[in-house]
């Protein structure tokens, strides 16, 4: 048995005024969101202007959402878009002190992502990348400060879940998990501390949960309704497995689920079929209008879609 060590200590983090976002999907939004609403400018990248500013947009209509509801103000609605800026390319990382990658969870796309803002951060700058199974580690060595590079992991829906895990790569240094760790709470939330290995603490235990949810499924053990019913209230989640997939985003899922088999070689890992067919279909959950269920414009469920 190891023996973990000890928890990093809290320092302050208050020159930390500027953040870098890559990738304006739902988890990209969802940072940007908490980031300006605890006082951070925000810059906020895509793989294209467009997609950034479009990125923006929709971020404007979910403050409208929230404003509507009654459970923000105008004025802070206001003034948190004001924050967050579009940029067009990694050039315009010049000013950010953290960064945080959160483009889709892909090895190849993350490595060049993590070489270009590298090359345009500020030296002692930290570049954090929100992955959910990527090794730290290895997109570390991409760039030339590995010491100031490591996991912040978000949950989904970023404005309400409470926790943040922080993932040390083999070559973080100390200052860069104390600084992301503070960030976290100062960003409202609780804070992990994961080694940097396949699915970090929570993708090591809920990928194969989902995925023995699909196994279930696609052997016709019971209907998508019953499983979900079945995590709901047999297991007391605030979601049932498939429902919960269909909001991570099957790709992502399926990806996780890759990294982990590849990485442990271990075939309990291997994902089901039916999550392999639905992300070739293209019907990767919620975000793309139909997953396990269909769901309407607003991401409301609808129906199954099996
Ligand atoms: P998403 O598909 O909603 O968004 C990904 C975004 O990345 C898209 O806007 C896409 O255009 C952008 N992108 C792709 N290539 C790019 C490039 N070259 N440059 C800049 N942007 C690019 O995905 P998501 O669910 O927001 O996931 C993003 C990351 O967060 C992944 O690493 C994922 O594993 C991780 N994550 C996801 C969840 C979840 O529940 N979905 C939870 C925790 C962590």
């Amino acid at each position: 048995m190891t023996i973990e060590a000890p928890r990093p200590s809290v320092v302050d983090v208050s020159h930390v005024k500027v953040f870098g976002i890559i990738g304006a999907g739902q988890m990209g939004l969802g940072i940007a969101q908490v980031a300006a609403q605890t006082g951070h400018d925000v810059i906020l990248l895509d793989a294209s202007l467009d997609l950034a500013e479009k990125g923006r947009a929709k971020l404007a209509k979910s403050l409208d959402r929230l404003v509507e509801k009654g459970k923000l103000g105008g004025t802070e609605r206001d003034a948190v878009l004001a924050r967050v800026r579009a940029a067009k390319d990694a050039s315009e990382l010049v000013t950010a002190d953290v960064v945080v990658e959160a483009a889709t969870e892909n090895m190849d796309v993350k490595i060049k992502l993590f070489q270009a803002a590298d090359a345009a951060m500020k030296p002692g700058a930290i570049l954090a990348s929100n992955t959910s199974s990527i090794s730290i580690t290895k997109l570390a060595g991409a760039t030339k400060r590995p010491d100031f590079v490591a996991g912040m992991h978000f949950m989904n829906p970023v404005p309400v879940m409470k926790l943040c895990e922080i993932v040390r790569g083999v070559q973080s240094s100390d200052n860069t998990i104390q600084v992301l760790t503070a960030l976290a709470r100062a960003m409202g939330k609780t804070t992990i501390l994961s080694k940097d290995i396949p699915g970090f603490l929570v993708n090591r235990m809920l990928i194969p949960f989902l995925n023995e949810a699909c196994f279930a499924l696609q052997e016709g053990v019971g209907t998508p309704e019953d499983l979900d019913l079945a995590g709901k209230l047999g297991l007391n989640h605030p979601m049932g497995p498939l429902e919960l997939a269909d909001l991570i985003g099957l790709d992502t899922c399926l990806f996780i689920a890759e990294v982990l088999h590849r990485e442990f070689g271990d075939d309990k890992y291997r994902p089901a079929s039916i999550l392999r067919n639905l992300v070739a279909a293209g019907w990767v959950g919620r975000k793309s209008g139909r997953g396990f269920y269909v769901y309407d414009e607003k991401g409301n469920k609808t129906k199954s879609a099996l």
